[in-house]
């Protein structure tokens, strides 16, 4: 993926500012961050999202992330820590290589616009765990 961003910081064509780096994963800071420390995790192999994620960068790339949000607590004294990872055009997702956003939070930062939530009965919450499960 020539063009893709990441990719281009993965083989070392663009500058990031680097946190961790193993195997499978690649950790820096966003240039565009909603606090200081807002870090990425990413997978090196260009992976465009969640669903195309092998067990092992799964795994991986979530032992990466617990590991940047225990920096990012300690080195910002944030007083919370938000994940978020958006998946596809509809999920929010603006860069196409998998990542995995680390936020430090502060108390009141109002950072993120919570969703409307309504709550389903029962009957619909076990209806929609059966397709679920089928399709898992
Ligand atoms: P998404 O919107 O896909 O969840 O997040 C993509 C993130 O990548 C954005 O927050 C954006 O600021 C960040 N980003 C885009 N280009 C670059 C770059 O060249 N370097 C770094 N460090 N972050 C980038
Ligand atoms: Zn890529």
């Amino acid at each position: 993926m020539d063009d893709c961003i990441f990719c281009r910081i993965v083989k070392g064509e663009l500058p990031a500012s680097k946190i961790h780096e193993d195997e499978h994963t690649l950790a820096f800071l966003n240039i565009v961050a909603a606090h200081p420390g807002h870090a990425l995790v990413i997978v090196k192999e260009h992976v465009e999202n969640l669903y195309g994620l092998s067990d092992a960068q799964s795994a991986a790339v979530f032992q990466a992330t617990t590991r940047v949000a225990r920096a990012v607590k300690a080195a910002t004294g944030c007083d919370g820590v938000t994940l978020f990872q958006a998946n596809e055009v509809a999920g929010g997702q603006t860069v196409f290589h998998f990542h995995i956003h680390v936020l430090p939070r502060f108390k009141e930062d109002n950072l993120l616009p919570f969703w409307k939530a309504s709550a389903p009965g029962r009957a619909e919450l076990d209806e929609m765990a059966a397709r679920l499960r089928e399709v898992l």
